[in-house]
């Protein structure tokens, strides 16, 4: 098939532009610094193929220098350590600040280094980053102990909630600098030092935001910045036994590696992983809401996302109406460059993603499942992006290779159901446990489905709402402790438990 590419665009916003002139080094130490090895890497455009600009790389051996930095901020004497938590506190809103402030630059450089619509980077990616910094600044110095009654005559028992130490936050270039702030907010709050590492395809914001942290003026070494590949940056930032912490989220398949290096050090780990989550409609829901919160569960950000609801069970009495809306709605969504204003959903982020995606779709329909729209698309003549229509497959079986793994592109199987207690069971049928979504009118059975669904988070009549307040996390291979929220403070602190005689 063919697919019509928007490709009017806004002009790029002149301080995005200004980023993209200037070079990009590695901020080790609160210093901007060559990397070792002398390597960099391009950042490109993957809704136009055009090289946005070029950034140093860092090997093994930079990042041991980031770790080092990030540990001597975390010395005792250090500033950081001697700081209250409420100039703690202080320094994160005052980041907060100046990222609001440069937000359409923000959204500008995300949008075009990871295809997502500009409207989508400004008002979601950028405008949450910001919600995090600020909801985890007020926590900073809320961080109380207790006063522990124990059965010790004349001991006083007490707690203190502490930082872990040094934090390696490894990030994915789906949401880039929100899931950079959404692991950086907390770890900053529950005092820290961190090295954030991003991913290959989109590290250009991560070190836009390390501008900003020099501007706010955290002490040097509190926050560190390596872009550089994973396979290599990796093994040191989870073994060096400097780093205390690490805070991931990725495949699964990096994650088991993560996880299995991490025990050998005895690491705090973790892991938000991928996911196969289940979106369910029953036939009492209010279609016209359900069928515009199933397209937008999957089509979000040309549905790399990892808590997408890409298996949508729809009950059978109003089955063939919905694939019918859905299909019509997926048909007209707008496809085109991330800058073009009308765009609804941008290109995949690279060549080999959009291949991964497009041999999913083949292989589906090579077993018989029936492609209802989208499709691999031709290569678009002069158009250079990596688009790919809005894909609704029918005719699925469960246990097809598209129906069980993690495709991470936009492309939904739909699948009829009868009753409540079927379709529990077969949602559940899957190694992974991130989210799902119910659609109906009957609140009762929406929370006794809830209550059986073995996932990390149930949307229901909506689906992929966010908040820094509200945990986030799977279940199963979708990886274990939560991002955001309270709790996500708690995987940055330790417990000391102190005793005092007071006879003495
Ligand atoms: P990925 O696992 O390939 O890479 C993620 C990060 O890990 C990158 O920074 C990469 O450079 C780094 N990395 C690669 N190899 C490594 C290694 N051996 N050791 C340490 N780090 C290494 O994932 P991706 O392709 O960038 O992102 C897509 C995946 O992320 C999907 O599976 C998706 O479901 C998942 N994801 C999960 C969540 C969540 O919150 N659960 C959110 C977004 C994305």
């Amino acid at each position: 098939m063919t697919i019509a590419i928007n490709t009017a665009t806004v002009d790029i916003h002149p301080d995005a532009q200004r980023f993209f002139d200037r070079s990009h080094q590695l901020f080790i130490g609160g210093r901007w610094v060559e990397p070792l090895a002398g390597g960099s890497s391009v950042s490109v455009d993957p809704g136009s193929g055009r090289q946005l600009t070029t950034f140093a790389v860092a090997d093994p051996e930079d990042a041991v220098r980031a770790v080092e930095a990030a540990a001597a901020a975390f010395d005792e004497t250090s500033p950081w350590r001697q700081m209250t938590a409420t100039a703690r506190a202080r320094l994160l809103f005052r980041l907060a600040d100046l990222m609001e402030k440069h937000q359409e630059e923000l959204a500008h450089i995300e949008a075009l280094d990871s295809g997502k619509p500009l409207a989508v980077a400004r008002d979601f990616d950028v405008a949450y980053a910001i919600r995090h910094l600020r909801y985890f600044a007020g926590w900073a110095d809320k961080l109380e102990g207790a006063t522990v009654p124990v059965n010790v005559p004349d001991m006083m028992c007490r707690t203190e909630r502490v930082p872990v130490g040094v934090a390696a936050l490894i990030v994915p270039w789906n949401y880039p600098l929100l899931i950079a702030c959404w692991k950086l907010a907390p770890a900053l709050a529950a005092g820290c030092t961190v090295v954030l590492k991003p991913a290959e395809h989109t590290s250009l914001t991560a070190l836009r935001l390390a501008e900003l942290v020099e501007a706010a003026g955290f002490p040097e070494g509190v926050v560190n910045v390596v872009p550089g590949p994973g396979s290599q940056l990796g093994p040191v930032l989870v073994e060096h036994p400097y780093v205390d912490k690490i805070s991931f989220t990725g495949s699964t398949r990096v994650g088991q590696e993560i996880a299995r290096r991490a025990a050998v050090g005895v690491k705090r780990v973790t892991l938000e992983l991928g996911g196969k989550s289940a979106n369910i409609v029953f036939a009492d829901a209010d279609l016209d809401h359900a069928v515009a919160g199933a397209a937008g569960a999957i089509f979000s950000n040309a549905g790399q996302v990892c808590s997408a609801g890409s298996r949508l069970f729809v009950e059978r009495p109003v089955y063939d109406e919905v694939v019918r809306r859905l299909s019509e709605t997926a048909a007209a969504l707008r496809v085109g460059h991330q800058l073009d204003p009308r765009c609804q959903m941008g290109p995949l982020i690279s060549q080999s993603q959009l291949t991964t995606v497009t041999d999913y779709v083949r292989q589906a329909t090579n077993s018989g499942a029936h492609l209802e729209a989208g499709g691999p698309a031709d290569p678009q003549d002069g158009v250079g992006g990596l688009f790919m229509a809005p894909t609704v497959l029918s005719n699925v079986r469960d246990d097809a290779p598209i129906t069980r793994e993690e495709v991470f592109g936009p492309v939904l199987v739909v699948l009829p159901f009868d009753g409540l207690d079927e379709v529990a069971r077969r949602a559940n049928d899957s190694e992974y446990g991130l989210a799902a979504g119910i659609w109906t009118r009957d609140i009762a059975k929406a929370n006794r489905l809830s209550s059986l669904l073995r996932v990390g988070s149930v949307y229901v009549n909506t689906y992929g709402q966010s908040d820094a307040a509200a945990p986030f996390g799977g279940f199963k291979k979708s990886g274990y402790g939560r991002d955001m929220g309270r709790q996500n403070l708690e995987y940055f602190l330790e417990t000391r438990t102190v005793w005092t005689d007071l006879r003495l």
